[in-house]
């Protein structure tokens, strides 16, 4: 197998109105890479403008890099390469060349195509001179299929690079990457906007106050505030389960609806 996984646009489960609390990075993603590939032949006659080939999300884990990576590929309708580094980390001596080769050439002939790398740096890292030769090859030989895109007009290829140490990057490949957006912890707004979707489809207890939780919970990521959510819900139909053992052969029903309510306490 070339690439972890290959999906196609309408088998993505993510789109926009799944990200909360970022909608600047939004816009500024649907502009610079959405709008260009939907009307790809408006782009093109400029000789001025050309859409980035390489876009960095950077920031602390757990914060929508992955989710914003799926929207884009969703609302621009492109297929989506998730590129395991690890696979091409773990080749030997010219294997991983030819991955990388497999790689290019399939997103060039699936285009519109995303090529989604996560923690880029574990592969694109600063080089050294203590590298093996065999990274050394490897990375500069996907530098040059890289820039076979960006020379080429017409490609609609995207390298869409996660990471949560920008530091660690090669200057080479983050001057490939001209589109760069932190995506950092999100403020108690954004908290509140997070909650309400990761709650949406869930039956809240009233007595459940989502500003207040946002307000409890500074340095919390999106993927923190799931967790907690998922924990609390566990607790609760713990609860539920052995209410209903209790109760099971003369339940109530409209006394199990209730008791199946999510309840969210920080003491929880
Ligand atoms: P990592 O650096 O660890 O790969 P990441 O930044 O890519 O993390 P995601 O995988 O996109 O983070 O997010 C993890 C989960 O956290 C998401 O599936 C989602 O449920 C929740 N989440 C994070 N940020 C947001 C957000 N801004 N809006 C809605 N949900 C979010």
């Amino acid at each position: 197998m070339i690439a972890s996984q290959l999906v196609a646009p309408m088998d993505i489960d993510v789109s926009w109105s799944d990200i909360a609390g970022l909608d600047g990075v939004i816009q500024e993603l649907r502009e610079s890479v959405v709008l260009p590939v939907r009307h790809s032949d408006l782009f093109q006659r400029s000789q001025l403008w050309r859409p980035p080939k390489g876009v960095l999300l950077y920031g602390p884990p757990g914060c929508g890099k992955t989710l914003i990576a799926k929207a884009i590929a969703k609302e621009a309708s492109m297929r989506f390469i998730n590129l395991d580094v690890g696979l091409l980390a773990d080749k030997w001596y010219g294997e991983s060349q030819k991955l990388s080769t497999a790689v290019f050439t399939l997103a060039r002939k699936l285009q519109p195509c995303i090529i989604f790398i996560d923690e880029i740096e574990s592969f694109l890292r600063v080089r050294t001179t203590a590298d093996h030769e065999a990274t050394a090859m490897m990375k500069t030989q996907f530098m040059m299929l890289w820039d076979g895109l960006i020379s080429s007009n017409s490609c609609s290829v995207l390298v869409l690079g996660a990471t949560n140490r920008p530091q660690d990057l090669d200057k080479a490949i983050l001057r490939r990457m001209p589109a760069q957006f932190h995506i950092g912890l999100p403020l108690e707004n954004q908290r509140l906007a997070i909650l309400q979707i990761i709650l949406q489809q869930e039956q809240l207890h009233p007595a459940v106050d989502l500003k207040r939780l946002a307000n409890l919970t500074p340095g919390y990521s999106g993927s923190d505030l799931k967790e907690l959510c998922r924990h609390a819900s566990i607790y609760r139909m713990r609860q539920f389960m052995r209410n209903l053992l209790v109760m099971e052969g003369n339940a109530i029903e409209e006394q199990i609806v209730d008791d199946n309510q999510l309840v969210i306490s920080m003491e929880d």
